[in-house]
């Protein structure tokens, strides 16, 4: 027997029309060179109703690539439907790759027309010449004075010449929505496709109350970048809620962060590790009230800083896991009521971990040699897999997308995790990121996690240097807080208690920071090249 429900499709459409009809008076604050800048979702639902005008008026194709080149603003919001809910594929670019890998990524997705916030038009102008399928160039004022080439169109000019434009219906919710390419720590990066149905599911995946709970009444900061995996979906969640919108543009420093969290009354913020490590000396004395959720994923959340947040702020962290493949979330790290009378380490331990699966998303760990899958007994390391409505099944146009599927169609992470018998995920490592020694793995991430939670410590990142004895054995490189010193003596007798004897590191690397990647990850790919000639001590 058959259900007799309708087929409605899902689309972002029906996301835009929402926000449009419903909360006309919230919407959305920027920060902006001159100041902040203030948008109600009637303007602009009425803006991006005629930015589909323009895409139409500058000839871009029915499932045209429309690309961005942008910081976290209303405007940047503007193109997230604009795109989709005329029937284009809306392909953020992240502004911090490398230019030969911005041209990969372009030309592969095949950009027809890039919007670049006027701040960052230096970076991409001199790689203007190499797009081979881009037709224009559309500039979009932030208020930072920059000189416009010619040939470049005015977003402003543009809107203002427009009429707004009806959606048209869109029949297929598999239709591609949005592309994003992965970071790619090898090789070239690889294309993700979202579609209508996937991100209107992941969309009501963030609304979820044991997810990340966002709601009308929220002011949800996206921190993360809006060209990394879609700011996590909190921007169509938000438009899908009703909820504000407090965007950081391009002022990324951690007091004008602190400052919009205080100013906006945000409620819900998001970002990676590092820029939650930068903000928390400004959150002192300022009045956070209103905060109820930070959340924290990209990487591993080390312990010692979501207690700090815990401490200061009254809030700890609340992890998040996922991958540009998985849109991203995949879990999130409440703690199951059932947990709650657990004493303060345990809770603390389980906050540390990467969390449980958001509904709808199906996990496994898997042994890599053979594919059998293990036990959620928190103690078998396996691969991480994963499947669901907004899981990635392939790579766009890439050969690779067989290598990274299992046959029955799950999505093989890269990460090793175990799971326990309740359901929590906890990432041992990536699996290029474990240190071999002596035919066991070393967790660079559990190893970081108890190097962090040393007083002296601001931040350390631990690779594998090659031992002829072990075959690999780790190298802590550590950065300490100002005005500290430690030595190797002082940071194995801390570790001694802590971690296994094997693991303690017979090296360590005093170094000013950290490397980061272009969305603000420790770069090991970096640390790695910076120590190849290094043989462990
Ligand atoms: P990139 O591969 O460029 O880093 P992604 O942002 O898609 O691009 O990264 C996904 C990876 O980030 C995951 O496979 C995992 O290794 C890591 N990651 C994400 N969230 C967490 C987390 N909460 N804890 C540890 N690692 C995480």
């Amino acid at each position: 027997m058959q259900g007799l429900m309708s087929q409605y499709p899902l689309t972002l459409t029906s996301v835009f029309n929402r926000a449009e009809r419903l909360f006309p008076d919230k919407g959305v604050a920027t920060v902006q060179a001159g100041g902040i800048e203030r948008i109600t979702y009637r303007e602009w639902a009425e803006r991006t109703r005629k930015l589909a005008s323009v895409l139409d008026t500058l000839g871009i194709s029915e499932d045209g690539r429309v690309a961005t080149f942008a910081w976290n603003t209303a405007r940047h919001l503007e193109l997230y439907f604009a795109a989709p809910c005329s029937g284009r594929v809306l392909h953020t670019l992240n502004i911090r790759l490398f230019p030969d890998d911005i041209v990969y990524i372009a030309d592969h997705a095949e950009d027809e027309v890039v919007f670049v916030d006027r701040s960052l038009l230096k970076v991409f102008w001199p790689l203007r010449e190499r797009l081979s399928t881009v037709k224009h160039v559309v500039v979009m004022d932030d208020g930072v004075p920059e000189d416009i080439p010619d040939g470049v169109l005015d977003y402003e000019t543009l809107l203002a010449e427009a009429e707004p434009a009806e959606f048209p219906v869109l029949e297929d919710e598999n239709r591609a929505a949005a592309m994003c390419y992965t970071s790619g720590t090898t090789g070239h990066p690889k294309g993700v496709v979202y579609s209508h149905r996937s991100t209107v599911l992941h969309s009501m995946g963030a609304l979820v109350v044991d997810a990340a709970a966002v709601s009308e009444k929220d002011t949800v900061m996206p921190v993360v970048p809006m060209f990394h995996a879609n700011a996590w979906g909190l921007c169509q969640a938000a438009v899908m809620a009703g909820s504000n919108l407090a965007m950081p543009g391009p002022k990324m420093q951690p007091a004008a962060l602190a400052d919009l969290m205080e100013g906006e009354k945000v409620t819900l913020a998001a970002g990676v590790p590092t820029i939650w490590m930068g903000v928390l000396p400004e959150l002192k004395g300022r009045d956070l009230s209103s905060l109820r959720d930070i959340v924290c994923g990209g990487s591993a959340v080390p312990k010692s800083l979501s207690e700090a947040y815990r401490e200061q702020v009254g809030l700890p962290i609340l992890q998040a896991w996922g991958m540009t493949e998985t849109s991203p979330v995949a879990t999130t790290g409440r703690i199951k009521s059932t947990l709650l009378d657990s004493s303060e380490e345990e809770l603390a331990d389980l906050r540390a971990a990467q969390g449980t699966p958001i509904p709808l998303v199906e996990l496994r760990i898997a042994d890599p040699a053979t594919g059998e899958e293990l036990p959620w007994d928190g103690e078998a390391r396996g691969e991480l897999q994963a499947i669901g409505p907004w899981i990635a099944r392939a790579y766009y146009n890439d050969e690779r997308s067989g290598d990274s599927f299992t046959e029955d169609g799950w999505l093989r992470t890269g990460d090793v995790a175990t799971i326990s018998p309740n359901g929590y995920v906890r990432l041992v490592d990536r699996t290029k990121d474990l240190v071999k020694s002596g035919g066991e793995w070393i967790s660079s991430v559990e190893l970081e996690n108890a190097i962090m939670a040393h007083p002296k410590i601001a931040e350390a990142a631990v690779i594998g240097i090659p031992d002829e004895k072990w075959s690999e054995r780790p190298l802590a490189c550590v950065v300490p807080e100002e005005g500290e010193e430690i030595t190797l003596d002082e940071l194995r007798d801390f570790l001694a208690e802590r971690v296994p004897k094997w693991w303690l590191p017979n090296d360590l690397e005093i170094i000013d920071e950290v490397p980061k990647t272009s969305v603000g990850k420790f770069s090991k790919k970096t640390l790695r090249e910076q120590f190849a000639d290094r043989k462990a001590a």
